[in-house]
């Protein structure tokens, strides 16, 4: 069965430019890849899609319809396509022996997908039929403020807890900015504090307290630094993904199994 890898993380982090270059690597490392797109809004793609949302929903259509703003017109066309996500997974089921992995493009807005209704059915749809991976992609040198960090971190966390399904931590854009500083705010939590620890205002009393209980978030997952413009990093990401992948069977299959 071929592993999904659901690649999400703030606008402008990169998702869909990583996505790229994961074709691109399997492609030149015969790995058998399916790519999916899942943004109605996109102009251009840099990749070819194999399932491509723009295909089944028009979205300037869907705003004038509707009478929508682009992000309305984003998310209902989200919405349409989820009502027809059984006929996309019958699609890849029947590929399955033929895939090693699913690649998942979604909007640019990170919360049209995490924090919606059609995301969580889209992602739950995924996760009861294949093994399923999330990426947040992390805008390393946008990171490099102790609080910025903590914010994205907190988003992550979030996902984690909400979807349940393993994740890795893409730090993305490591060709402009090294993602070392970001490793050892989460190995080290005094190092972090030093960092914060300039910055009194309310803000970082609060970033504080809540650093310590990221502490056993960053237990839960694995990171990698990447860029998606010079390909670094991605025998490190696929040997994430592979471990989440056996973590996703030994854990997260059990637990679903049973709440079911
Ligand atoms: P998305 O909104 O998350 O899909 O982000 P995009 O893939 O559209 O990328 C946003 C911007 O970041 C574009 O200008 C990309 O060229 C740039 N970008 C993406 N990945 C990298 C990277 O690894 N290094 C650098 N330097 N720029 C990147
Ligand atoms: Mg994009």
């Amino acid at each position: 069965k071929p592993v999904i890898i659901i690649v999400v993380g703030m606008a402008g982090s990169g998702k869909t430019t990583f996505l790229h270059r994961l074709v691109c690597h399997t492609q030149a490392s015969n790995i058998r890849g399916y790519v999916m797109n899942l943004d109605p809004a996109v102009m251009t793609l840099p990749f070819g899609a194999n399932i491509d949302i723009r295909d089944t929903v028009k979205y300037k259509e869907v705003m004038k319809q509707f009478n929508l703003g682009p992000n309305g017109g984003i998310l209902t066309s989200l919405n349409l396509f989820a009502t027809k996500f059984d006929e996309v997974i019958s699609v890849i089921e029947r590929r399955a022996d033929q895939l090693d992995y699913v690649l998942v493009d979604t909007p640019g807005q990170i919360e049209i997908f995490t924090w919606s209704a059609s995301g969580a059915i889209i992602t739950e749809a995924f996760a009861s039929t294949f093994p399923t991976v999330v990426t947040y992609v992390v805008d390393t040198p946008r990171s490099s403020s102790p609080v910025t960090f903590m914010s994205n971190m907190l988003y992550a966390c979030s996902i984690l807890y909400k979807t349940r399904l393993p994740l890795v931590l893409a730090f993305n854009k490591v060709d402009v900015a090294q993602h070392q500083f970001a490793l050892e705010w989460m190995e080290d939590f005094e190092a972090f504090q030093a960092a914060i620890s300039s910055d009194t205002t309310y803000t970082s009393t609060l970033t504080q307290s809540l650093s310590l209980s990221l502490d056993e978030f960053y237990k839960n997952l694995r990171s990698v630094g990447v860029s998606a413009i010079s390909g670094a990093g991605m025998n490190e990401f696929f040997k994430a993904i592979e471990a989440c992948a056996e973590e996703y069977m030994e854990t997260y299959k059990a637990d679903m199994d049973k709440r079911r």
